[in-house]
């Protein structure tokens, strides 16, 4: 089958996504195969191609918002048969036996595998996947729409309600690619007023669209304090500016994988009960309750199709903010 495989990571800009011909895999008992029909393509994707992450497996297909069509279910595999559409998500397996996944967190399990990171993603014409970690998407999505759910949507949503954001707070979102577009519009359905801080034209112009009540910088001051702020830019200094716009008791969320470091900063900003919280990946019941969510608000999400062997142009793309929105790899018909 064709993949676009990682063999040693280098700058997005200098191509480091081979297209390759590799053994199509095949599914073991609990597991199914899905022939990939979309891959989206996120933020963590970029930090693993240019090994800003530490490298678990090489070489490695990543991707981890796939949509597909299920050709073959192993044995023991509940809940899909072939033809059935699925979707793939970063959280590839847990061992459903350490603390954490006894605390009901299997978003933190000390043996968590991860898709297209632990294991092969979806850059490619087939993935496994336990059956018990796929989703079943819902009809209102088109392949290309459900992508960016998957991911973007999936971390966006868990971002939201750890920033404890409720009807009729100001929210603030520092950085608006592919998840904050996700992210303004459920935020808008619960009735929050949003404020959005980002530079990229294609950026602004799109969380115009979407409802932003207010677009700036992220050292702009926005009309109202915040009650609730996700910062999905990786950059560390960026959790000051939403520190210095949050009221007293607020939350701001870091969605983000990596982020550079955050600077030092003085006491008084963080005074006031103001919380600063990780993001750490998400449970299937988060997955779950997103795509269920996005259905009923209905959630449009912008996508701009590469081909699969234009990977590396998409994640360069996302990385130099040239795209609103989210960019999807069309792989099979
Ligand atoms: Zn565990
Ligand atoms: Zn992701």
């Amino acid at each position: 089958m064709r993949a676009m495989v990682l063999e040693k990571p280098r700058f997005a800009e200098e191509a480091p996504l081979q297209l390759r011909d590799i053994p199509e895999p095949t599914s073991r008992p609990g597991e199914i195969r899905v022939r990939v029909r979309v891959c989206g393509v996120c933020h963590t994707d970029l930090h693993i191609v240019q090994g800003e992450l530490p490298m678990h497996k090489l070489p490695v297909v990543p991707g981890h918002q796939v949509v597909g069509v299920v050709d073959a279910v192993g044995t023991g595999a509940k809940g899909f048969k072939e033809g059935d559409r699925a979707g793939v998500i970063w959280l590839h397996s847990t061992d459903g036996s350490c603390e954490y996944c006894r605390r009901n967190s299997e978003n933190l399990c000390v043996n968590a595998k991860f898709t297209g990171y632990d294991v092969n993603g979806g850059y490619a014409e087939s993935v496994i996947v336990p059956a018990a970690f796929a989703y079943t998407i819902p009809k209102t999505f088109s392949d290309e729409n459900a992508a960016p759910l998957l991911c973007a949507g999936v971390i966006g949503y868990r971002s939201l309600k750890l920033s404890g954001a409720a009807r009729s707070d100001g929210l603030g979102l520092y950085g608006f690619g592919a998840s904050a577009h996700i992210v303004l519009q459920i935020a808008r359905h619960m009735g929050c007023e949003v404020y959005v801080f980002t530079r990229a034209a294609a950026h602004r112009e799109l969380a115009k669209k979407l409802g932003a009540a207010w677009v700036g910088d992220a050292k702009d001051r926005p009309p109202h304090e915040l009650d609730a702020a996700i910062v999905f830019a990786p950059a560390g200094p960026v959790v000051l500016d939403a520190l210095r716009a949050l009221r007293k008791g607020g939350t701001v969320a870091l969605a983000g994988i990596t982020m550079t470091p955050i600077p030092q900063m003085d006491y008084s900003l963080m005074y006031g009960e103001r919380i600063v919280r990780s993001v750490a990946n998400s449970t299937r019941q988060d997955a779950r309750e997103l795509l269920e969510l996005a259905a009923e608000v209905p959630v449009r999400t912008a996508v701009t199709p590469y081909a699969l062997e234009e990977a590396n142009r998409a994640v360069a793309d996302m990385k130099h903010s040239r795209i609103g929105g989210a960019a999807v790899l069309r792989v099979s018909e």
